[in-house]
């Protein structure tokens, strides 16, 4: 038995006829930047994360730089992050020119830990970035409850949890603004590079629209130094189409999840523990064990594919070797330990039950 750990030819296929009638019609449309389809998905979008606001931009990490930049957050401020995260969280704080200052996980959660965000405070915070990772979200309460007492922005890191319900609440909706992804392997993922920020900041989306699109509002007049970061129609159309099974395909990871939690319940793995609050969209259904490696090299060899997300944390990447980094042992040992099994809409009770009997077999 073979089971790829994502094909995203197979999680496209599901929807290919309603796909392509919906590129046809942008072809035909002689429209293909900023027109109906992006302001219809932005409505669509809006109403599902239960917000008034959202711009689409050219990608996640767009969208997390906007927001960054629409709140004047520049070199002089600090924002939090979590120390464990893909490195566009860190790179939308380095593009304002801002200090990155990383926090450690929960080593339950593998989010980043609230209790530990506050000593990271100082004078020149600006704002904390926690990331909803793996499609479990952060912990908003404690987050936000900080967040209010030093009068910090919190801008949530959704790349990975579309759909994901914090307090009944979309993610999306926690805090101040959100930037998401629609990079093809997403929950919610578009035919090519895609991001939305959403908001109910009145003020935030309206400097946000100006600032994707050369800093204008009306053409040829620029009252920014803007960029050019647009969602385009081609790919607002594909995702007026999968947002309407974004609900059934997270219910679909959902069981998959829970089969790999009862099957991978007697093994030594650690699993994720999601907080009762949260409910997560399983953007990646990763587990835990200190013989990450043999494992991995084992379920390859028996034709299941896996990845590390992330092999490499962001304070040792070499983009980052400029800067002195605190000691993060926490994130150092979750990286070394790490690995992701195979999670998509379109695997079967069947697929789940394989790769849980060869995990099981390796640690027999
Ligand atoms: C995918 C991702 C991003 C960036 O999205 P792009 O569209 O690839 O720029 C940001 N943060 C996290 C946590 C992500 O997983």
């Amino acid at each position: 038995m073979q089971i790829e750990f994502l094909n995203l030819g197979r999680v496209n296929a599901e929807y290919d006829s309603a796909i392509r009638e919906s590129i046809d019609r942008v072809l035909r449309s002689g429209y293909y930047i900023l027109g109906e389809e992006t302001a219809a998905f932005e409505r669509e979008f809006a109403r599902y994360c239960g917000v008034t606001h959202c711009i689409g931009v050219a990608n996640g990490l767009d969208a997390l730089h906007l927001i960054l930049r629409g709140y004047g957050i520049a070199p002089g401020d600090e924002v939090i992050v979590p120390a464990n995260t893909f490195i566009a969280t860190w790179l939308a704080v380095s593009l304002v020119g801002a200090r990155i200052v990383p926090v450690e996980p929960d080593p339950s959660t593998w989010n980043i830990a609230p209790e530990r965000i506050e000593e990271a405070i100082t004078s020149r915070t600006r704002a904390i970035m926690p990331v909803h990772l793996y499609g479990a979200p952060a912990d908003m309460d404690a987050i936000l409850d900080i967040a209010r007492r030093h009068r910090l922005r919190v801008i949530e890191d959704a790349a990975q949890a579309h759909g994901a319900r914090y307090g009944g609440l979309r993610a999306g909706s926690l805090g101040d603004a959100a930037g998401f992804s629609f990079y093809p392997g997403k929950n919610l993922g578009a035919l090519g590079d895609g991001g939305a920020i959403t908001t109910n900041d009145d003020e935030l989306a309206e400097r946000l629209r100006k600032l994707r699109n050369y800093g204008s509002s009306i053409k040829y007049q620029h009252e920014v130094a803007g960029v050019n970061s647009r969602l385009d129609e081609m790919q607002s159309a594909v995702l007026r189409v999968k947002l309407q099974h974004l609900d059934a395909d997270n219910a679909r990871r959902a069981a998959l999840a829970a089969a790999y939690r009862e099957a991978l319940a007697e093994t030594p793995l650690e699993l994720i523990r999601v907080p009762e609050q949260a409910q997560s969209v399983w953007h990646l259904f990763a587990v835990r064990t200190p013989r990450r490696d043999a494992l991995r090299d084992y379920l390859a060899s028996r034709g299941v594919g896996t990845q590390i997300h992330y092999p490499v944390p962001c304070h040792r990447q070499a983009a980052f070797a400029d800067q002195a980094w605190s000691a993060l042992p926490v994130t150092e040992l979750l990286q070394s330990e790490i690995l992701s099994l195979p999670m998509a809409p379109y695997l079967s009770a069947d697929d789940v039950a394989y790769v849980a009997a060869q995990v099981k077999a390796f640690f027999a």
